[in-house]
C-alpha cells in the first residue's frame, strides 16, 4: 500500500488516510513508514469565520495554481460533520469544479470531538499527502477558535480570511487569530464596505504586531477574481521563506505535542474527582495538593 502511495496512486493515498484517521497501532506504524518520505510539501492553512468565502476562494486559488500547472491537495476539516473517512467533497459544493481534475486531491474529514481541537491524526495525514508527492496541501477549517489556532500551528503559511457583512467584522476574527496570520485576506472586495474592513484590519495590526512581523493584507473577490494573483504571490513568498527542514521538524513537534495533549486529556476524563473534592472540602487537602496528587495519578497512567 505504501509503495503504491509513493508511486502516486490516489486510491492508495485515500486508503492510507482512512487508516491514519482511525488511529491506533496500525496508524502509528503506517505513520512511521511514511516518515522517511516526507518534507517536500508546503502546508497552507486557510481559516476564517463561516461565510467569509473560504470554500469559494480556495476553489479560485486552486484554479490559479492549476493555470500554473501546479498540483494541489486539500484537507478540509469539518468540525460539524459527524461523518469522516471518505466523505469526499460531496458536501464541499464550491470545490466540486475540481473534483474530476486528477491533479487536485480533496479529502474532507471530521475533527471528531476533540473538544473543538484538531483530531490528533491530522499531522500524520498531512505527512501521507506529502509522501504521496503533493507539493501543496491546503488545510481548511471553519472558524472555531481552537481548530483555527491548531491549523495555524501546523501550517507553513497561515491565511486568515475575513469579509464585510459578517457582523462586527474584526470581532468575527476571534481573539488571537489575527496574530497567527501570515496573510490576511479581506474577501468580498467587490462589496463597497470591504475597504472599511481593510482599514479596520490595518489599524488592528498596527496595534498588535509591534514586535513580530506584520502579516500581509490582500483584498480579494472570489466572485470576480480580483486580487487572486496577488494572493498567490503573497502565499508563495511567505512559503519560500520557510526552509524545508524547519517545516518537517515543526510538524513533527506539533504531532507529538498533539498526541501528548490528547492522551493527557483522555486520562483527565477518567479521573474520579468526587473523592478528591470531598477531601478538599473537609480540609484534608488544599486544592494545590489535590492537583499535585491527581497529576501524579495521570502521569503514572
Ligand atoms: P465559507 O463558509 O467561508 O466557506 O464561505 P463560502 O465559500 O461558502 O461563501 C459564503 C457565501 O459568500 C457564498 O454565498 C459565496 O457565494 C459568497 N462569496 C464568497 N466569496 C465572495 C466574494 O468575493 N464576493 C461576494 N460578493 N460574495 C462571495
Amino acid at each position: 500500500l505504501i509503495g503504491r502511495l509513493l508511486a502516486g496512486d490516489p486510491a492508495a493515498l485515500a486508503r492510507v488516510l482512512t487508516v491514519l484517521e482511525s488511529g491506533g497501532s496500525s496508524a502509528d506504524s503506517m505513520g512511521a513508514s511514511l516518515r522517511p518520505h516526507i518534507g517536500r510539501a508546503r502546508v497552507i492553512g486557510f481559516t476564517g469565520p463561516p461565510g467569509a468565502g473560504k470554500s469559494t476562494l480556495i476553489s479560485v486559488y486552486i484554479a490559479a495554481l492549476r493555470r500554473r500547472e501546479q498540483r494541489v491537495a486539500v484537507l478540509a476539516i469539518d468540525p460539524s460533520s459527524p461523518i469522516s473517512g471518505g466523505a469526499l467533497l460531496g458536501d464541499r459544493t464550491r470545490m466540486t469544479s475540481h473534483a474530476t481534475d486528477h491533479h487536485v486531491f480533496i479529502r474532507s474529514i471530521a475533527s471528531a470531538g476533540h473538544r473543538g481541537g484538531l483530531a490528533p491524526s491530522i499531522p500524520a495525514m498531512l505527512n501521507a499527502i506529502d509522501a504521496a508527492g503533493w507539493p501543496t496541501i491546503i488545510l481548511e477549517t471553519v472558524g472555531t477558535g481552537q481548530t483555527e489556532v491548531a491549523v495555524a500551528e501546523l501550517a507553513d503559511v497561515n491565511v486568515v480570511l475575513t469579509a464585510p457583512g459578517l457582523g462586527d467584522d474584526i470581532q468575527a476574527l476571534k481573539a488571537g487569530i489575527l496574530e497567527t496570520a501570515d496573510v490576511l485576506v479581506v474577501n468580498k472586495s467587490d462589496r463597497p464596505d470591504a475597504d472599511q474592513v481593510r482599514q479596520q484590519l490595518k489599524r488592528a495590526i498596527a496595534l498588535r504586531s509591534v514586535h513580530g512581523s506584520s502579516p500581509r493584507i490582500v483584498a480579494t473577490s472570489a466572485t470576480t477574481g480580483a486580487g487572486i494573483e496577488e494572493l498567490v504571490h503573497a502565499i508563495a513568498s511567505k512559503a519560500e521563506a520557510v526552509p524545508i527542514e524547519s517545516r518537517t521538524a515543526h510538524r513533527l513537534q506539533v504531532e507529538i505535542l498533539h498526541l501528548v495533549r490528547s492522551a493527557f486529556e483522555a486520562s483527565l476524563e477518567q479521573l474520579d474527582l468526587d473523592d478528591t473534592c470531598a477531601r478538599v472540602g473537609k480540609g484534608e487537602l488544599t486544592p494545590h495538593e489535590a492537583a499535585e496528587a491527581l497529576l501524579g495519578i495521570v502521569s503514572g497512567n
